[in-house]
């Protein structure tokens, strides 16, 4: 059977909000997008945005508009860039696609094949806060082969970039539960604080079947 490798590459920001998002919400389920491009056939992650969202211990929608919202402001800002998947956290309780995410997921490849899933247990982080305990992985939904892990970890070498994200994302004192709120999109804002670190990508290469 014809397969295809698919690579992703998450930024600094974009890995930074994530985690800045999940670990204030130790509780409770936290959503957003991650906007990037696809370039040469990797998929690139630029930042993640998040909005308004329902969240619970073992649930947790955004709300429908939230795409529309964030699909608009990209148009608006000129931002050559799109939604290529959504993150969400499973604090305390492991790395996977409940049947709801497979849903999930199977929505956002259909609006963008190439969508990718991002999950993030943010629980070891919160104890210890040691960046390095963060656990995050990157799924896709195959029509055959079910839900597909994109294995990776992050080195000692992405720690010290991590940590200058999130500490200039603290400096920034923003609310969490409503970064799209913030304007332009923190994308400008995060780049700008963020100049020093941004330069560097956080690279996971990973290797996905289509
Ligand atoms: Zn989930």
């Amino acid at each position: 059977m014809y397969s295809k490798e698919l690579r992703v590459r998450i930024f600094p920001v974009a890995l930074g909000k994530v985690i800045y998002h999940a670990s204030t919400s130790p509780n409770v389920e936290v959503a957003g997008l991650l906007l990037g491009k696809e370039t040469r056939g990797i998929v690139e992650v630029w930042d993640a945005v998040t909005g308004p969202q329902e969240g619970h211990a073992g649930y947790v929608k955004l709300n429908e508009e939230v795409m529309a919202i964030v699909a608009e402001k990209l148009m608006t800002l000129g931002l050559d860039i799109y939604i290529v998947g959504w993150y969400h956290s499973h604090p305390g309780y492991g790395l996977f696609l409940s049947a709801i995410d497979v849903r999930t997921q199977l929505a956002y490849q259909a609006l963008y094949s190439k969508s990718i899933a991002l999950l993030i247990d943010p629980s070891k982080f919160i104890e210890h806060g040691d960046i390095t305990d963060v656990a995050f992985k990157v799924f896709r939904v195959d029509g055959k082969l079910g839900v597909i892990e994109v294995p990776s970890s992050i080195g000692m070498d992405r720690k010290k970039v991590l940590e200058s994200t999130l500490a200039a994302l603290k400096g920034l004192n923003i609310d969490n539960s409503f970064l799209l709120q913030e304007s332009p999109l923190m994308f400008d804002r995060a780049k700008k604080a963020l100049v020093d670190v941004g330069k560097k990508i956080f690279r996971r290469e990973v290797v996905s079947k289509k």
